[in-house]
């Protein structure tokens, strides 16, 4: 209701000065409160009230009411477009909690904004944690051990233009700097030069213990029998010959590429073009296939295992076509295995993480192909900073074409760019080694983090 009345009283103003009709668009879990129904029902005719179907409440009930209001947001964002497009809008103003529907305005170019309920002492304050991060020292403000006492700043924090306070006035959660360090999976050698900036940059603030790579040495799958096909097939071809692509354990392929881009363009589906690169290069493959879907992440969500047959979304005629090049494997291979099998030569990869340390211990250069989320920023790492992959150029439309594709796959496999990204990854592979062996980076890192554990009193 803290949020709702200023809204109303906001919508009130805006009617009465500059004769707007206003529409609140409210979400919820189960049927809305009293006090809210009257609150909106009170309003007058040119401010309605739209509740959006009520959300899921599953697992909100043991939350903190800010989480169950923002997971509520969150959940309720599907049906907000329908809404927005039933109605012309000229502008929507969100309140904090609801910062995603920002996107949805966005994309339908309605004009977003926030509607910052506190005042702007706060709004100075938020707006200006980062610098603030980055300035004051941790020893005085952090309160180590929750409900203790805060360290106060010597002097007050200057916020331009507001009054001085004092670090024990700050909210609780700006107080509450509890972490002491962070684990990285990741090593010295692969990212020396970032790691190095952090360690001098949070030195003063907390310990950085660059730990990897972890990563998986084998198999805890049940199921081991469509695994060991691919290990069979593997078998019988020759060393370093075989491309692996695998887009990790949810990413998909968009029937059109880049929808979440263009939305109004219609391309070819991608899952085509890779499978007529993948034809087109001549090389041997096997491939983790997914059906397509807009979402490139949602089997992350879902399992859709049983409802469909990605095999069917293939060219025509493409698994008999290939029979001898390559190996279409549904939903899920055995990836540690693959790459660690010596006629694994090349990994085509969506570049999450886990993936990418894994090949990196088992020496296999890569093709980044990119889907969402950090995967892009991991893409420029490893083809423009480590160079131990060739990546693909997008087509004016922002779609891979099976010419660029087959292009890319004869780079890795055979081309002399494809042996000087091999020959770095041989390196970074042994660097690998190194950072784990007794004296290495990554283990002087743990040592030195089981160390400051061991001297802490235990509680
Ligand atoms: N993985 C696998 N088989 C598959 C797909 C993925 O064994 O068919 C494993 C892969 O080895 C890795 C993890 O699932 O350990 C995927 O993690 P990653 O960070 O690469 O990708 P994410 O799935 O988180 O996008």
């Amino acid at each position: 209701m803290g949020h709702l009345i200023p809204f109303v009283e906001f919508a009130k103003l805006f009617v009465l000065h500059h004769d707007f009709h206003i529409t609140c668009i409210i979400p919820v879990f189960g049927s809305p409160p009293k006090a809210m129904k009257e609150v909106l029902e009170a309003l007058p005719t040119s401010i309605d009230h739209v509740f959006l179907p009520p959300v899921s409440s599953d697992g909100l009930e043991s939350l903190h009411p800010e989480v169950q209001i923002a997971v509520t947001m969150t959940r309720s964002l599907p049906s907000l477009p329908e809404v927005l497009k039933s109605t012309r809008v000229t502008a929507l103003v969100v309140d904090v909690f609801g910062m995603d529907a920002l996107h949805v305005a966005k994309e339908l170019n309605i004009p977003p904004y926030i509607y910052f309920l506190a005042n702007a002492f706060s709004l100075s304050l938020l707006s200006r944690l980062p610098k603030i991060d980055e300035t004051v020292s941790c020893e005085n403000t952090l309160r180590k051990i929750p409900g203790a006492t805060t360290g106060d700043l010597p002097e007050p924090l200057k916020l331009p233009g507001c009054i001085p306070i004092h670090s024990r006035d700050l909210p609780d959660p700006i107080q509450d700097r509890t972490a002491e360090g962070i684990i990285l999976n990741t090593f010295m050698e692969l990212e020396e030069s970032a790691v190095k900036a952090l360690l001098e940059e949070e030195a003063k603030n907390l310990s950085l213990y660059p730990i990897g790579p972890i990563t998986r040495t084998g198999s805890n799958s049940s199921n081991q029998v469509e695994g060991s096909v691919c290990l069979r097939w593997l078998d019988n071809q020759q060393h370093g010959s075989v491309l692996f692509v695998c887009f990790g354990s949810g990413g998909t392929l968009s029937y059109e590429q880049i929808v979440e881009f263009r939305n109004s363009l219609k391309f070819p589906t991608q899952i085509n073009e890779l499978a007529l690169g993948l034809e087109l290069s001549g090389y041997k493959f096997i491939w983790v296939l997914r059906s397509p879907n807009n979402k490139s992440s949602i089997t992350y969500l879902s399992d859709q295992t049983h409802d469909n047959n990605p095999l069917a979304f293939l060219p025509k005629g493409f698994v008999e076509r290939t029979k001898g090049q390559g190996l279409v494997v549904p939903f899920w291979a055995l990836q540690v295995q693959v790459l660690s099998h010596s006629s694994t030569g090349g990994f085509l990869t969506h570049c999450s993480w886990n993936s990418i340390l894994e090949s990196i211990t088992h020496g296999i250069p890569l093709i980044t192909w990119p889907l969402f989320a950090k995967q892009r920023l991991n893409a420029v790492l490893l083809d423009e900073d480590l160079k131990v992959a060739l990546r693909p150029k997008a087509n004016e439309k922002g779609l891979m074409d099976r010419e660029e594709i087959a292009k890319v796959i004869k780079g890795l496999m055979v081309r002399v760019e494809g042996k000087k990204v091999k020959s770095h990854m041989k390196g970074l592979k042994i660097a690998a080694e190194r950072a784990l062996s007794a004296d290495g980076s990554s283990t002087e890192a743990l040592a030195e983090f089981a160390s400051y554990c061991t001297n802490q009193p235990s509680f």
